[in-house]
C-alpha cells in the first residue's frame, strides 16, 4: 500500500504521528491520498459526534482593535476602516433573534477595542448569562490579562478562542508587530488552566509559511490539547502591509483540518466562514474533511461589512435567519445533521450526562 496512506493508517490508530511523519504526509499529499486523508478524518469525527454539525451564533461586536496584524483588515492603522461598536442593547438584541432562530451558544469576537473593559464585558455577559441560562458564551477578544480573563470566567463566560495564528516564533513575530510570541502562548495556557474551553488555531498559507511551520502549528494543538481548533486559509486584504500576497488554498487547509481531526478525535473543529470565500462549497468540503461546527452570522447586517477581515467575506448582506436556513440547507445537503444544542466538547457532555444520572 501507498506509504502516505500507510502514515495516515498510523495516525488514524495512535491518534498521533511523529513530526518527521506529519511532513512527510503534507510534502507527499496528492488528490488520492487527500480524499483518502479526509475520508478516515470524518470516520473519526463520527466515532465521537456521529453526523452531527454544531451551530453558533456569531456576533462581531466592534471593529476598533489596537493591535497591527500585517494580515488582518481590521488592524488598528487601516484607516479606511470605518469603525463601529455595538452597544449591549444591540448584543442582547442579536442574543433574542439568535435565541429565537434556536442558538444556544454566541460567540462574541471583536479586535482588542480598549471600549470594552473586564466592567463593560461583565455587565453584557452577566446580561445574556441571566435572560439565557441555557446558553454559553464563547468570547474571541484577544489578549488580556489573566485578571481579566478570571473576571470574565466568574462573571459566565464558558469558552475562549485565541487562535496561535502560527507556532514558528519567527514567522509570529514577522507578522505581529509590537506583541509577543510567548504572551500569545501563555494566553492560552492560563485560559486553560482558568476552566475555560479554548480554542487555539492558525492559518494556512501565510506568506513565507513552509511544511514544517505547518508541523510546528499540528505538535502545539496536539500539546495544548485545545477543545476547539479554528483552521483558515490566509486571505490578503489590499489596506494591509501584506496585500499582494498570494493566500491559502481550500486543499491545502482541508488536509491541516484532517490532520487535526486525526491528532484531536474529540475536538470541536469549524469550517470558517473563509473556506467559503474561496470555494462556494468550502464549507461542506470541510465539514466531510472532518469539522463539526459552523458559526453563522447574528451581527446586524448595516456592520458586517465593516468587519473585513480579508477580502471579499461572503454572507455580508444576509439577515440571521437567512444565514440560519442557508447553513442548515449546506449541512444537510452535505449529509450531517444540524445540532442547535449547546455544542460542548465531548469529554464535558460526557461528565454531564454522569452527573445527570447521579
Ligand atoms: N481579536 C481577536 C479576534 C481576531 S479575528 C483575537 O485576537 O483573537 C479572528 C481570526 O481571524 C484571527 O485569529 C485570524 O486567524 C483570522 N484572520 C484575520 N485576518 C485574516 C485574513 N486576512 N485571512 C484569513 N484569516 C484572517
Amino acid at each position: 500500500m501507498n506509504r502516505i496512506k500507510n502514515l495516515i493508517d498510523t495516525l488514524f490508530v495512535d491518534e498521533d504521528l511523529s513530526d518527521a511523519g506529519l511532513l512527510e504526509i503534507i510534502e507527499g499529499i496528492d488528490a488520492d491520498t487527500a480524499s483518502y486523508l479526509f475520508e478516515r478524518a470524518l470516520e473519526k469525527k463520527a466515532l465521537h459526534y456521529k453526523d452531527t454539525v454544531f451551530m453558533r451564533g456569531l456576533i462581531e461586536f466592534t471593529n476598533y482593535c489596537k493591535q497591527n496584524c500585517n494580515y488582518c483588515g481590521i488592524r488598528g492603522k487601516n484607516d479606511k476602516v470605518d469603525r463601529y461598536r455595538l452597544s449591549k442593547e444591540m448584543i442582547m438584541h442579536c442574543c433574542e433573534e439568535g435565541y429565537e432562530l434556536g442558538y444556544r451558544t454566541f460567540v462574541m469576537q471583536g479586535g482588542e477595542d480598549p471600549f470594552f473593559t473586564d466592567e463593560v464585558l461583565i455587565d453584557i455577559i452577566t446580561s445574556i448569562k441571566d435572560k439565557f441560562p441555557d446558553c454559553a458564551i464563547t468570547l474571541s477578544v484577544g489578549e488580556r490579562s489573566r485578571e481579566s480573563y478570571a473576571a470574565l470566567k466568574a462573571a459566565g463566560a464558558d469558552r475562549y478562542l485565541l487562535r496561535h495564528e502560527t507556532a514558528t516564533k519567527a514567522l509570529y513575530e514577522s507578522l505581529h508587530p509590537g506583541m509577543r510570541f510567548e504572551n500569545r502562548r501563555e494566553c492560552l495556557y492560563t485560559l486553560k488552566e482558568l476552566g475555560y474551553q479554548v480554542g487555539a488555531g492558525f492559518m494556512v498559507g501565510l506568506p513565507n509559511q513552509t511544511p514544517s511551520d505547518l508541523v510546528a502549528d499540528l505538535r502545539f494543538i496536539k500539546t495544548l490539547m485545545p477543545e476547539m481548533v479554528g483552521i483558515g486559509p490566509y486571505i490578503p486584504h489590499e489596506d494591509t502591509p501584506l496585500k499582494g500576497a498570494t493566500g491559502g488554498t481550500v486543499e491545502e487547509t482541508l488536509i491541516m483540518v484532517s490532520l487535526a481531526r486525526l491528532l484531536l478525535p474529540q475536538a470541536l473543529l469549524p469550517s470558517t466562514t473563509a473556506m467559503g470565500t474561496l470555494d462556494p462549497k468550502g464549507r461542506e468540503k470541510a465539514l466531510k474533511a472532518g469539522a463539526n461546527v459552523v458559526m453563522p452570522n447574528l451581527s446586524p447586517t448595516d456592520v458586517r461589512e465593516k468587519y473585513e477581515l480579508y477580502k471579499d467575506k461572503i454572507c455580508t448582506g444576509d439577515e440571521a435567519a437567512h444565514c440560519r436556513s442557508c447553513i442548515e440547507g449546506r449541512i444537510v445537503s452535505a449529509g450531517f445533521r444540524v445540532d442547535m444544542g449547546r455544542g460542548d466538547h465531548a469529554s464535558i457532555s460526557a461528565i454531564e450526562e454522569v452527573q445527570i444520572k447521579i
